[in-house]
């Protein structure tokens, strides 16, 4: 198990035209690490004017890129994933320490966001656009062209991945980009803007603005940024989304979830178990992919107890790290205590966990299991983003549906089972943009594309493979008819 070390980064600025622009007019933000409980790293907390100079230096920098070749774009990102992937240690603890996963998940999650990345690199097949004859002489040519300076808004559980959802397509399309990072995880992306500037990425192309409500704000109003990608809650998203959209940008938002597993009794026990433990106490909980609702059809116990003794061995600090902040590990208790007051039976409890013995602070919480929750309970229906799963029993597929069908969200469900007639009509009555068939997490690896429905996206397409390319670009249609009055060329035959 690898231990996390306390490290103090220092104060940083905005990254803008390949610089880290110290700001000493603006407030600070504190970055403090979850796993001690102490600050790391000090932030601007940006607002408009910030935002101003980054985008500047975005804009002075589109018209070069956006003309140069798309195979040297797509060479820059090749150099970017091969910088990664030598500094991936390095990465991984960087991760670990500002959002408290373990080195494993952030090692993993890395890897997810290079896969982006290879996607990236194959964009010149990808943008080679169509042609075609029309009518008798005539000719139309239909290109991808970039939309100019355009922004990302990420959250703070995936600081590598979520970004990485975004900037290797928007970038390699001729775009220049201004991030705007989770405020509680931003390390992480100042050391993808070193990358990118060693990967030979010019200034202006890749910028970073640190803050809260108010760049986002900024952001959104701002008339010349094109398009924003943003990631985070559902309640966000909707403001992003309604803001962005009002000041006629193109914006795609993804938000919360609360994704369900419906599990029936056929199921091969041991995988069914392991998928169920992954896919709800992976990254502790705080993931947007977590399945929390386990919703059993008939009996199910023999499966359960598999995941009990499986759960019960979990270690914190190796299977699972902290939750972000105090705030969030309140929340998660509340959620708990709740449950447990409403009549919710208890089966594993995360709140009496003991904290690993290598931490003397932190944020730390164990797997806890709930069973027999009414569906309409808080922690049936909200997103806890915590360690939590709760069980649903009911004794039909149709009620099954039914729940799954009546929640707000829709990113993901999942069906364990050995029948295939089971499997299809989950997948085919699911309301939810993934569907996973044995699989707890089903994320869709490039070139498929990457998210949900209902409250869980607000925006059309989705935010990778070559939908993510569409949010990026326009298309551009040239017809064209040479005219046939000049007969010069005829003296060469
Ligand atoms: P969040 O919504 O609190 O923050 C996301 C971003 O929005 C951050 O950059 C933050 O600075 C900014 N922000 C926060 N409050 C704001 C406000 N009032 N006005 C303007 N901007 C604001 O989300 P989080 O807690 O960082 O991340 C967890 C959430 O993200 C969960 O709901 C999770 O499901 C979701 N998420 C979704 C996906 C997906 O693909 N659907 C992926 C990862 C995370």
């Amino acid at each position: 198990m690898s231990v996390i070390k306390i490290k103090d980064f220092g104060d940083y600025g905005n990254w803008i035209n390949n610089n880290d622009n110290k700001t000493s007019s603006v407030k600070s933000l504190k970055v403090l690490s979850p796993y001690f409980d102490k600050q790391i790293a000090t932030i601007p907390d940006s607002n408009s004017h910030h935002l101003d100079e980054a985008v500047n230096a975005a804009s002075n920098a589109f018209l070069s890129w956006s003309k140069t070749n798309i195979r040297d774009r797509a060479q820059i990102m090749s150099r970017f994933k091969s910088i990664i992937e030598d500094d991936i240690n390095n990465l991984a603890n960087i991760i670990a320490l500002d959002n408290g996963k373990t080195i494993d998940d952030a090692l993993g999650s890395i890897r997810r966001g290079v896969e982006v990345i290879d996607f990236a690199i194959s964009m010149p097949n990808v943008l080679k656009g169509e042609s075609s004859e029309v009518s008798p002489g005539i000719n139309c040519v239909m290109t991808h062209e970039p939309l100019g300076v355009v922004a990302g808004i990420t959250p703070f559980n995936f600081p590598v991945m979520v970004p990485l959802w975004m900037i290797p397509l928007a970038i390699t399309a001729g775009n220049t980009f201004i991030l705007k990072p989770s405020e509680q995880t931003p390390l992480a992306a100042i050391k993808l803007a070193e990358y990118l500037e060693q990967a030979g990425l010019p200034k202006g192309v890749f910028n970073v603005v640190h803050g809260s409500k108010d760049i986002v704000e900024a952001i959104c109003d701002n008339p010349i940024i094109k398009a924003v990608a943003f990631v985070g809650s559902s309640k966000v998203a909707e403001i992003v989304y309604s803001r962005s959209t009002q000041n006629k940008k193109r914006a795609i938002c993804l938000g919360g979830a609360k994704n369900h597993m419906i599990v029936v009794p056929d199921a091969d026990v041991d995988s069914t178990a392991k998928g169920l433990l992954a896919s709800s106490m992976g990254s502790a909980g705080q993931r947007c992919m977590a399945a929390s609702v386990a919703v059993g059809v008939e009996d199910i116990d023999h499966i359960i107890d598999q995941l009990i003794d499986e759960a019960k061995s979990y270690e914190l600090g190796k299977d699972m790290g902290t939750i972000i902040s105090k705030t969030s590990l309140d929340r998660i208790t509340n959620y708990i205590n709740e449950a447990e007051k409403m009549g919710a039976k208890i089966l594993l409890d995360g709140r009496n966990a003991s904290r690993p013995s290598d931490y003397s602070s932190g944020y730390w919480i164990g797997p806890t299991i709930l069973d027999h929750v009414d569906p309409k309970w808080a922690c049936a229906t909200e997103e806890i983003f915590g360690p939590v799963l709760t069980i649903i029993r009911v004794d039909t597929i149709e009620k099954a549906m039914e729940v799954e069908n009546n929640s707000q969200y829709g990113n993901a469900a999942a069906v364990f089972t050995t029948s295939g007639e089971i499997a299809k009509i989950v997948s085919d009555n699911a309301s939810s943009g993934m569907i996973g068939i044995n699989i707890g997490v089903p994320v869709p690896r490039d070139p498929f594309s990457f998210g949900g429905w209902n409250e869980s996206k607000y925006g059309h397409g989705d935010i990778t493979g070559v939908s993510g390319v569409s949010f990026w670009t326009n298309l551009k249609k040239t017809t064209s008819r040479w005219p046939e009055s000049s007969q010069e060329w005829k003296k060469y035959f």
